[in-house]
């Protein structure tokens, strides 16, 4: 189908500043383990009322939407997505009054974590290195090295698509728990965040965040492409221990290989695509069902 009058008002859209979108965008340029078919729209909003613009015209065009940050926990279809994606990118204001934080859910972390640090403000560290966004950072509740975003995040602004308003979640309303927050499962896109952090000495928070980085680089298969850790925590176990127990590092379906470096990652080694990952993974999930009668669930979401 062409959306002939949906382009046109794209296109308006965009000389008025309010967004900007790429037809047939391949997937695998948008996410961090470089696999996935095209979108057929890929729209990037500059403002809150391109965001706005995005949900009035694909309702008006009955175009199927689904909102990414930086695409860094996600598999892409290989077929590639038959709808419209808001992607969060320049959603990127920031504002910093004393300790309080707020940002657009489109800034990277792992800026976002060298801005403040310059600031002298501690709380974000553990952010640094992590390629997500804030929006998707709280969504997920990123965390690493004993940090998570549900220690800093104070406030969140989001428009629901349900009721088709705005609204803020404060404190416990966020329901944050291991990568898990209110968010999840809902028709809610983050705008900006709230963080609250505190005062530090600017050189200290460096040393910290330089000390994760060479941990993640030393640890993390960073040279190739994946999602991060391809599965959560099991309670009781680590993941990653489990799947190298069963002598499956370096175990390959086509290209998509678990890392002989951590094997809690699943990387693409070249020309992975989808269907190869999902393969993997449910080989991965069957061999420690059969090994430890637990069923490990996945992190990386299957879009
Ligand atoms: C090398 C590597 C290392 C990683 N290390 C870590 C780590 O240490 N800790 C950790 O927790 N994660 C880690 N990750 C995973 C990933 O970076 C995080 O989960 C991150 O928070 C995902 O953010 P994103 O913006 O990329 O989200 P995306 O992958 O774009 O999206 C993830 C989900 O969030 C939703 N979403 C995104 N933005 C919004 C928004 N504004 N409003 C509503 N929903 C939204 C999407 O719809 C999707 O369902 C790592 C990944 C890689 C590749």
């Amino acid at each position: 189908m062409f959306h002939e009058e949906f382009i046109k008002r794209l296109d308006e859209a965009q000389r008025q500043g309010l967004l900007t979108y790429q037809r047939e965008k391949p997937l695998s340029k948008c996410s961090s383990f470089r696999i996935g078919g095209p979108v057929r729209y890929a729209l990037y909003p500059a403002t809150e009322e391109g965001v706005l613009e995005i949900f009035r015209l694909t309702a008006e065009h009955s175009i199927p939407l689904r909102v990414v940050g930086s695409g860094s926990n996600i598999l892409f279809p290989d077929e590639g997505v038959d709808g419209a994606i808001l992607f969060t990118r320049d959603l990127s204001f920031v504002n910093i009054e004393g300790t309080t934080i707020k940002a657009g859910a489109g800034i990277g972390l792992t800026t976002l974590a060298s801005l403040v640090q310059k600031e002298g403000l501690s709380g974000l560290e553990f952010g640094y290195g992590i390629p997500g966004s804030l929006g998707g950072g709280v969504y997920m509740n990123a965390g690493a090295y004993d940090g998570e975003l549900s220690y800093v995040v104070k406030k969140s602004r989001y428009y629901d698509r349900a009721s088709g308003s705005f609204g803020t979640l404060s404190g416990v309303e966020h329901g944050f728990s291991y990568r898990h927050s209110a968010y999840m499962g809902t028709d809610k896109v983050i705008l900006d965040v709230e963080l609250e952090l505190k005062e530090g000495d600017p050189a200290e928070i460096r040393a910290t965040m330089d000390d994760y980085m060479a941990r993640r680089k030393s640890k993390q298969p960073l040279e190739y492409p994946s999602a991060g850790s391809a599965f959560k925590r099991y309670p009781g176990y680590f993941t990653a221990k489990l799947i190298d127990e069963a002598g499956l590092k370096g175990y390959a379906v086509g290209d998509a290989a678990v890392s002989e470096k951590h094997a809690g990652f699943v990387i693409n080694k070249g020309n992975a695509t989808s269907a190869q990952v999902k393969e993997l993974m449910a080989l991965i999930t069957q061999r420690i069902y059969e090994l430890h009668g637990i069923h490990i669930e996945r992190e990386i979401i299957y879009f």
